[in-house]
């Protein structure tokens, strides 16, 4: 029986787990991966005390972190929460269950899909969610990138160095990025942009091998041969599983209150995965160091 469960090891769950720690809270971190969101990012340059830091230093950094203070770090994927009458959880993960007396939800947020037929069986065999991660996969190859926020524009910016050739997608008139970043993409040679467009159609079997696309304007289709394609069109809370332990809002995120209590008593949530506006790591840090401290307090009020 733990103390503590800590579910995510992004950002947020790392720093609830030290928090936790420091406390002598018997801590576990369970997650489907170490640094979450960060793993997909390139320079932290807004964590104060370090002026510019590779995302991946700074995963290695705190999840050290969190070892050092003698807290395990499990890689599994949480599929259910069911409450005990005694008021502890019982978590079942995909690998085995786990008994705690509180927990804090530090899920984070997932990439959003086309939801396209043949978009989940070619991941990793052309489509990817991540530039940053699988761009240099396509040295010299034609790719494509989908979106026209920010992040479809980074990602299309850091292809152009590596690809042929970038296709930019999007399904607006408009890009919806930064300007500065808009005007560098379309000053690219290689990157060709295809706005009013729609990708309706992946083909390809055992990898990737074109995609259909149509004009939103005329109607006209076309395919484009491309080995890559990065689908950057936001990300998304996946809770669906926790429907009957916490409340949710329209989104899936998690309701919580200043204090990271949710609706269920013991069961706290920071960062991406509940319905702030910003989504940035210091805030997760900051939310993840109160979910800890406010499980702790409960655990003292109970005794
Ligand atoms: C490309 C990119 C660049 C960014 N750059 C910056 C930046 O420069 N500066 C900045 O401040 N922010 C940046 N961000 C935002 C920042 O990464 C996020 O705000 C932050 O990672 C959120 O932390 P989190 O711990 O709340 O969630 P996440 O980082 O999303 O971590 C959630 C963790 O929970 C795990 N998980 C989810 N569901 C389950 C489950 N059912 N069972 C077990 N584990 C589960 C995930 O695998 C993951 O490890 C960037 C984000 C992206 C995508």
């Amino acid at each position: 029986m733990y103390d503590i469960i800590i579910i995510g090891a992004g950002p947020t769950g790392l720093t609830a787990a030290i928090y936790a720690a420091r406390r002598m809270m018997k801590t576990l971190v369970i997650s489907k991966n170490i640094g979450g969101q960060m793993v997909w990012a390139s320079e932290i340059a807004n964590y104060p005390g370090v002026k510019t830091i590779g995302a991946i230093e700074l995963v290695q950094n705190m999840s050290q972190q969190v070892k050092d203070f003698g807290v395990g770090i499990k890689i599994d994927e949480v599929k259910k929460i069911d409450k005990n009458t005694d008021g502890s959880f019982k978590i079942d993960g995909k690998k085995q269950s786990y008994l705690t007396k509180t927990i804090v939800l530090a899920m984070g947020l997932a990439p959003k899909q086309l939801g396209l037929a043949r978009e989940n069986q070619l991941v990793g065999k052309g489509i990817s969610y991540c530039a940053n991660c699988d761009g240099p996969l396509f040295k010299g190859k034609p790719v494509a990138v989908v979106g026209g926020g920010n992040a479809a524009l980074d990602a299309a910016e850091v292809l152009s160095k590596i690809a042929s050739q970038v296709y930019l997608i999007y399904h607006k008139p408009k890009f919806k990025g930064f300007e500065s970043l808009v005007a560098w993409v379309e000053a690219r040679k290689n990157i060709i942009i295809m706005l009013a467009s729609d990708v309706v159609e992946i083909i390809g079997e055992q990898k990737l091998e074109r995609l259909k696309i149509e004009n939103k304007i005329d109607r006209t289709v076309k395919e484009i041969k491309v080995d890559g394609f990065f689908i950057e069109i936001g990300h998304m809370p996946k809770t669906e599983w926790l429907a009957d332990l916490v409340e949710r809002d329209g989104k899936g995120q998690i309701n919580a209150d200043l204090s990271a209590k949710t609706s269920q008593a013991g069961v706290f949530a920071a960062g991406d995965v509940t319905p702030g506006e910003f989504k940035q790591i210091i805030i997760g840090c900051g939310q993840g160091a109160v979910a800890a401290l406010s499980a702790y307090k409960y655990l003292q009020e109970k005794k």
